[in-house]
């Protein structure tokens, strides 16, 4: 089992949208930035990235490149699921908070679940998202910006299939959702 650490922080603007975890919520707000800004879906990406060895989003997609301008972060999510699906892993679970002293975000973290959920190919119950505010400290309090923080575990495939032959393997087995 590998483990993966992520963190992003994204400016409160006016005329821009606030979009979190792939959810565009209503608010006189939005957050800057190249894409469109999803500083949840960020330090997701980035929790997986480094848990497969696979570095960060700004190596994967530099904010240089004009093909991410305002391209919606859902996107660059599923690529990041199949890099880790080419490199033979399975995601077990996401646990991510996002940091922000308003909006309440409460009643959009079933959509955004949903979202990450279909996006990376896993379960509901593999993702648990939670806001917080910082109690109006610091930048976050002030709503300069917002920040998000997420981590994950995941495994290699092969480690599955190496604890099936040693229980007997497939044969004789009932059978799984797996095959
Ligand atoms: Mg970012």
């Amino acid at each position: 089992m590998r483990v993966g650490l992520g963190y992003d922080v994204h400016r409160l603007v006016e005329n821009r949208d606030l979009i979190l975890g792939g959810v565009k919520i209503p608010f006189e707000l939005g957050l800057l930035g190249h894409s469109d800004a999803d500083v949840l879906l960020h330090a997701i990406m980035d929790a997986l990235l480094g848990a497969a060895g696979l570095g960060d989003i700004g190596k994967h997609f530099p904010d240089t490149d004009p093909r991410y301008k305002g391209i919606s972060s859902m996107i660059l999510l599923k690529h990041v699921g199949s890099l880790l699906e080419e490199k033979m892993y399975i995601i077990n679970n996401i646990d991510a908070t996002v940091i922000a002293q308003r909006p309440k975000l409460r009643p959009y973290m079933d959509e955004m679940e949903a979202n990450i959920a279909e996006a990376l190919g896993i379960e509901r119950d593999q993702i648990n998202l939670k806001a917080t505010t910082e109690e109006g400290l610091g930048f976050t309090g002030t709503m300069q910006g917002i920040s998000a923080q997420a981590i994950c575990s995941i495994s290699k495939a092969l480690d599955f299939m190496a604890d099936d032959r040693m229980t007997g393997g497939c044969a004789g087995c009932p059978g799984c959702s797996m095959h």
